[in-house]
């Protein structure tokens, strides 16, 4: 009789706690072993309309993961353009997917469209998602770790586990504060907007990155499926600033908020048709600083996804970043299970190791853009328009840059 229920509890069934599971399957981890928990029903997951930018590199993980089927499942927008530049200053750069043999640099999907096509790959195979049930608590229980979860109807559950995964991700302004923590003292305005005139061809497929004054603007190429089934193209906006502006465009009506747009966007994609729902999320940087623990001489606890690290949007980062720690632990925690010498010390070393250079990288990275294009000091402002117009004409700088977009450092 083994003296725990499961391997491993995943605390959290988003995307990073799906994949998580799947990567383990993909390394021989028997589905029985794994327990992938979370609070939301299934329907309350789909319907979530959160519009992410996926990379190059994390569609390629997906594919693995039979989570990504092109023009199957998840429903997405090919980005093939990244055009970069700050209004009113001299400096642009534009990443193209042609120069770096890539069928595109990303994609955009829905952020439930996602957590459902991982939800069906885990189906396939044999993972079972235990919903909707809220960890409560994990703690010490012997060699193993006692997971406690309650229910709706406020019954409590537990289970026993070697190791414990944190997948709750979140938002910044609802997670507690971690060791790494930076308020941007912004808000990012979510929403769909569709154009009054269609975009020349060349630029159909071309996501912008416009850093203004007032802090970035980046539209992507999306589309948005109505309740009817019919299908339309437009951008996921993505509209950083100070709280209170944010708040204000919110409340705005629609012909105001579209107008507003178009006057803090400017011309390129000419005026604005419709906006969808708005919504304003609080942005900051919450970041663990090393995501793995100890809990006893055998039990140890990890983070990966938003709940080791909360990024600012500015690049379209989080997402991907957390897939590669869910890929990374998954090979260490798999290896560490065929092994029985293995000990939970030299597992959280290894792990922690492993996502040095990766994290520190994508969060200094993420944290230092939407600074260095707020600064209004002029040295700076300079520089960064020194940086884009470099960017834009040395290739192999542009390169390292696209590259940490789509495949992180690794
Ligand atoms: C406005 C905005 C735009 C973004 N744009 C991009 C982008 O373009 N590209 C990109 O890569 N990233 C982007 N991100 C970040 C991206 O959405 C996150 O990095 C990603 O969703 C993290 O996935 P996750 O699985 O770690 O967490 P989540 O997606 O938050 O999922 C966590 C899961 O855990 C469950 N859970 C929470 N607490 C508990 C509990 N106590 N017990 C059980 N279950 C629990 C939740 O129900 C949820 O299903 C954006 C974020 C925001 C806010």
């Amino acid at each position: 009789m083994p003296d725990r229920d499961v391997d491993l509890a995943i605390c959290g069934a988003g995307p990073i706690g799906a994949a998580f599971a799947l990567f383990l399957r993909e390394r021989g981890v028997e589905a029985d072993r794994i327990a992938l928990i979370d609070a939301r029903t299934a329907e309350a997951a789909a319907a979530d309309h959160r519009m992410i930018a996926i990379s190059h590199g994390s569609a390629t993980l997906l594919a693995r993961l039979g989570a990504w089927r092109p023009g199957i499942e998840p429903r997405a927008t090919a980005i093939d353009a990244i055009h970069v530049s700050h209004r009113g200053r001299f400096g642009r750069t534009v990443i193209d997917r042609q120069d770096y043999g890539v069928p595109a640099l990303g994609h955009v999907i829905r952020h439930g469209d996602l957590t459902q096509a991982l939800a069906a790959a885990l189906a396939r195979r044999g993972v079972e998602v235990l919903r909707p049930l809220r960890i409560a608590g994990i703690d010490v229980a012997g060699d193993n770790l006692r997971v406690t979860m309650t229910s709706t109807d406020g019954g409590t559950r537990s289970l026993v586990a070697r190791h414990a995964v944190h997948a709750e991700g979140g938002l910044f302004d609802l997670q507690q504060r971690r060791a790494i923590h930076r308020d941007y003292e912004q808000s990012a305005v979510t929403a769909f907007v569709t154009l009054r005139d269609r975009p020349a061809d060349a630029l159909a497929a071309t996501a912008f990155e416009r850093f203004t004054d007032d802090g970035p603007i980046a539209l992507l190429p999306a589309a948005e499926t109505d309740a009817r089934g019919a299908t339309r193209d437009g951008y996921s906006l993505v509209w950083c600033g100070k709280p209170d502006d944010a708040a204000a465009r919110v409340a705005l009506g629609d012909e105001a908020f579209l107008v507003a747009l178009h006057a803090a966007f400017g011309d390129r994609l000419g005026p604005f048709a419709t906006v969808g729902a708005r919504r304003a999320y609080p942005l900051g940087l919450n970041a663990v600083d090393t995501p793995a623990r100890l809990r006893s001489q055998t039990a140890a606890e990890f983070a990966i996804g938003n709940a080791a690290q909360t990024l600012h949007p500015v690049a379209g980062q989080g997402l991907n970043l957390g897939l590669r720690d869910a890929h990374d632990l998954a090979a260490l925690v798999a290896q560490a299970l065929r092994d029985p010498a293995s000990d939970a010390g030299a597992l959280v070393k290894r792990h922690a190791a492993a996502r040095r250079i990766d994290r520190a990288a994508t969060v200094n990275l993420t944290d230092a853009m939407p600074r260095l294009f707020a600064s209004a000091f002029e040295p700076l402002v300079f520089g960064r328009g020194l940086t884009l117009a470099l960017l834009d004409v040395v290739p192999p700088l542009r390169g390292l840059f696209a590259r940490q977009m789509m495949n992180g450092r690794r």
